[in-house]
């Protein structure tokens, strides 16, 4: 049956912001979007706009189901057998799809939970989020992540690592590039893979018709993955002039996951955090407000993403990034919408399908109270968050705001 969402605003995605418009779904897929209202088919029943805003659902290109917001994440990982971590999982995903993030990339798991998940989603046996999933991170031994990761050494090992993750059925490859915060004894500045072992695993994805996605931090981290062709840098923090201009040539996006940094640096020590997390980040924290604010005045495209499952960064949580990229990253709110929306679903290659609500694509709406042009902070209100519909299905309504028409 089709649905009409009427009279209300619309942001598009595309830039354009329509007032009093509406929007027509049928079946999965977005059928009409009007700068007024039109004629519905007889008997669709109508879910009102007014005092809302519809968005294309969001996208949140980085997160780890299998991390799950405590303290210490990682060694709550390992110390938790994989059915309880993937029940946790599973509610984690619920959140974030009531959140209105109705696609997500997941940047590293364990035990197969991201796979399983994934297909468990597909078939309807738990509600969440569209999922793109990278299998086990590969990284050096000892590198950053390796209590989640696939440990390889030499470009061999690397190819290797990457066919395995391709052959368990990841969309993407994700490879450690240089040290990072949650892993003690590593610094985030410093060199991991080499980029012949960069370029091993990047050549299998790229043959498989797989995009890559690199951790990097450091410099020369993040030139070692962009010359041996990586797809998207992941937390950017020290970027220079070359690694930017690099990026705009090629459109490599970053993602710069604001919202673990901010979580780690709000809560601290007391909070339960290892202290060694916390002193990295408050080191790293003002070049990477620096190095993000250098990639957007060059036009690098930058997509919103939150590393959600790191400490006190919470799955349902994950809108409070647009509000990071406004504050630290000097974005527009729309731009900052857009981020997790249009730029995300270029990110995951999914632009033809997702990110823009214009006829054609998939129907992954939501609809908020207000203005999020306006006021952000709607986004981290649940009670804001009106409806979610994900491939013209709702999976979240409030009841009062249907009318029948
Ligand atoms: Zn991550």
């Amino acid at each position: 049956m089709p649905l009409a969402f009427v009279d209300g605003r619309v942001v598009v995605g595309n830039g354009k912001v329509l007032e009093r418009a509406s929007v027509l779904v049928e079946g999965d897929r977005i059928a009409k979007v009007a700068a007024r209202n039109f004629k519905t088919p007889k008997n669709c029943p109508r879910i009102s706009l007014r005092g809302g805003t519809l968005l294309p659902g969001f996208i949140d290109a980085h997160v780890h189901l299998c991390l799950d917001g405590s303290p210490d994440p990682m060694t709550s990982l390992l110390n938790a057998p994989p059915v309880v971590s993937t029940l946790k999982a599973a509610n984690f995903a619920h959140a974030t799809l009531m959140a209105g993030v109705t696609t997500i990339r997941d940047m590293g798991s364990k035990d197969g939970i991201d796979f399983g998940l994934r297909q468990a989603i597909r078939a309807g046996i738990v509600p969440g989020p569209r999922m793109l999933v990278s299998g086990q991170l590969i990284c050096m031994t000892g590198g950053h992540g390796w209590q989640q990761g696939r440990e390889a050494n030499g470009p061999e090992e690397v190819r290797k690592a990457a066919r395995e993750q391709i052959k368990a059925g990841a969309d993407l490859v994700k490879l450690m590039a240089t040290g990072g915060v949650l892993t003690p004894a590593v610094e985030p500045g410093s060199e991991q893979f080499t980029e012949a072992e960069l370029r091993a695993g990047i050549e299998e994805a790229h043959k498989a018709g797989k995009k890559t996605a690199t951790h990097a931090m450091g410099t020369q981290g993040i030139l070692n993955a962009l010359r041996a062709g990586i797809d998207s840098i992941e937390h950017g923090v020290y970027l220079n002039d070359e690694a930017v201009e690099l990026m705009r040539k090629r459109g490599v996006a970053l993602i710069p996951t604001l919202a673990a940094l901010c979580q780690i640096e709000s809560n601290g020590v007391r909070a339960g955090i290892p202290a060694f997390a916390v002193e990295k980040t408050l080191k790293v924290k003002p070049f990477h407000l620096a190095s993000i604010r250098l990639a957007r005045k060059a036009g690098v495209p930058i997509a919103l993403g939150t590393d959600a499952g790191t400490p006190f960064n919470r799955h349902g949580e994950n809108l409070q990034e647009v509000k990071h990229l406004v504050r630290y990253g000097g974005f527009s709110p729309l731009e900052a919408i857009e981020a997790g929306t249009r730029v995300g679903a270029q990110v995951l290659g999914l632009e033809k399908e997702l990110g823009t609500v214009e006829a054609g694509k998939l129907a992954d709406l939501v609809v908020v109270d207000g203005d999020p042009l306006a006021d952000i902070d709607i986004f981290l209100q649940p009670p804001s968050i009106r409806v979610v519909l994900q491939g013209g299905r709702i999976v979240k309504s409030n009841p009062k705001e249907e009318e029948r028409g």
